[in-house]
């Protein structure tokens, strides 16, 4: 396949989703002074599906975002990130006896600027800054064609673009995937899930002792149910830190948080997934407190506190095995081409990582270093390496918290 500099110019990046690794993509691609991309984005602004709640980075993560951000972007994540770092895994019962953990390490041990967790939100809007020229909102990518050697992709709304090459960033439900490996799907591990989001001084109001307050927490219920409490505390007020650091991004006032995470096997759930999945997050807020009934008052405190238009249900799931695509000129990127359970926390690191090195492996091809098709082919090899690490350090975990998660090859296909 032509590189476009073999047509004499530069190449023309389409990225289809805007979401963490896209966007993570983008930026780290304007940073190596690659101008001719473009992210389209579904969600109408980048206010998109609120989704608020808080993700672990990791090293890896931290280092793939410090590879793409330019400094002023790097300074912001820094400042409005989680400030009680973690020291490992705290496992109680549903009485708040202390349990057996898997411990874990961290090479930057306590560093003082490590970035260990962010908001959701936050991270994304450091994503977007100063992006407005590159993503296009309010497009949903319907289908795309080949047409000699370049690919054109559709949208909803009727319009179309070209480019060179064409990263799949779409994210879990993927429709770049669904066009061209119609057969890949993520199995469903059975495990149905409540993400909901308490405002901290609320917790605390509510009586969580102090020795829950600044880890991650996990507590294994009798009754099948787990809970997974996760604080989010800002070292600087997002925005505040973007007055300090970038003014004119204008964020939104974020107060600290937990999230929290209530799984549950769908057997023993017992409600069939139409009825989950349709209800509302007051009735999500119920269904918890009434299940948790037995539990430790100090728990069911931080339910009760939840805000329910943060509450939403999830289906844990997972690609097995992780795969690459044909080398071509459509690229995948993210959940897209490897979904995991949110258990490891590392579905988006590992979308960042591949952020960073497809960055590396476009700007070989752009400055006419490399083929195309052999940069796309060492960045899937190395993708598929290290994804399938993740994942079944994920699927370990899950298993770890949810004895009831069958691996075997026979369950996961009927899922
Ligand atoms: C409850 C929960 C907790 C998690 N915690 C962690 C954690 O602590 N650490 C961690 O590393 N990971 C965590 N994850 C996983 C992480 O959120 C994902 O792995 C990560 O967001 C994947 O990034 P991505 O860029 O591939 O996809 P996404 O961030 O999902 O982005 C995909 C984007 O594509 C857009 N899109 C989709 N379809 C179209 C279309 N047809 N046209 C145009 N745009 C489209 C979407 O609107 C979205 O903006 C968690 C996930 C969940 C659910």
């Amino acid at each position: 396949m032509d590189t476009p500099r073999d047509r004499g110019r530069p190449l023309r990046i389409i990225i289809i989703g805007g979401g963490i690794g896209g966007l993570c993509l983008a930026q780290g691609l304007r940073q190596a002074g690659i101008d001719d991309i473009v992210v389209y984005e579904r969600d109408e602004s980048a206010r998109g599906r609120m989704q608020g709640y808080r993700l672990r980075i990791s090293p890896e993560g931290e280092r793939a975002l410090r590879q793409c951000l330019p400094r002023q972007a790097q300074d912001l994540l820094t400042a409005t990130s989680n400030k009680r770092h973690e020291e490992g895994l705290a496992a109680y019962d549903d009485q708040l006896n202390p349990q057996w953990a898997p411990a874990f390490d961290d090479p930057r041990g306590d560093a003082p600027d490590k970035v260990d967790a962010v908001d959701r939100v936050t991270l994304r809007r450091i994503l977007l800054a100063d992006l407005d020229g590159v993503v296009r909102f309010g497009k949903r990518f319907t289908h795309y064609e080949q047409v000699d050697g370049e690919v054109v992709a559709h949208f909803a709304d009727g319009g179309s673009d070209t480019g060179d090459v064409l990263v799949a960033a779409d994210g879990a439900n993927s429709q770049v995937r669904a066009q061209l490996r119609p057969a890949d799907r993520a199995h469903d591990l059975g495990v149905r899930a409540i993400l909901s989001r308490t405002p901290r001084a609320g917790a605390i109001e509510a009586g969580l002792p102090e020795v829950l307050r600044d880890r991650f927490v996990n507590v294994t219920g009798s009754n099948g149910l787990r809970l997974a409490l996760m604080p989010m505390v800002f070292r600087t007020p997002p925005r505040e830190a973007a007055e300090r650091f970038w003014p004119g991004l204008g964020f939104d006032d974020t107060e600290d948080y937990y999230m929290s995470v209530f799984s549950v096997h769908r057997e023993v759930l017992g409600l069939p997934d139409d009825s989950f999945f349709a209800m509302t997050g007051e009735e999500l807020r119920e269904l918890v407190l009434e299940r948790t009934a037995g539990w430790h008052p100090h728990l069911r405190g931080v339910f009760a506190h939840s805000e329910a238009e943060e509450t939403y249900p999830l289906a844990l799931r997972a690609t097995l095995p992780v795969e690459p695509w044909a080398p071509g000129n459509v690229i995948p990127l993210g959940d897209a081409v490897h979904t995991m359970p949110p258990t490891g926390g590392v579905g988006a690191n590992t979308a960042l990582r591949d952020a960073a090195s497809l960055c590396r492996a476009l700007t070989a091809v752009t400055r006419g270093e490399r083929p195309l098709l052999d940069a796309v082919a060492e960045y899937q090899a190395e993708m598929v390496r290290y994804a399938t690490e993740a994942t079944n350090m994920s699927l370990k975990i899950a298993k770890w918290s949810m004895q009831k998660i069958d691996l075997s090859e026979k369950k996961l296909s009927q899922a």
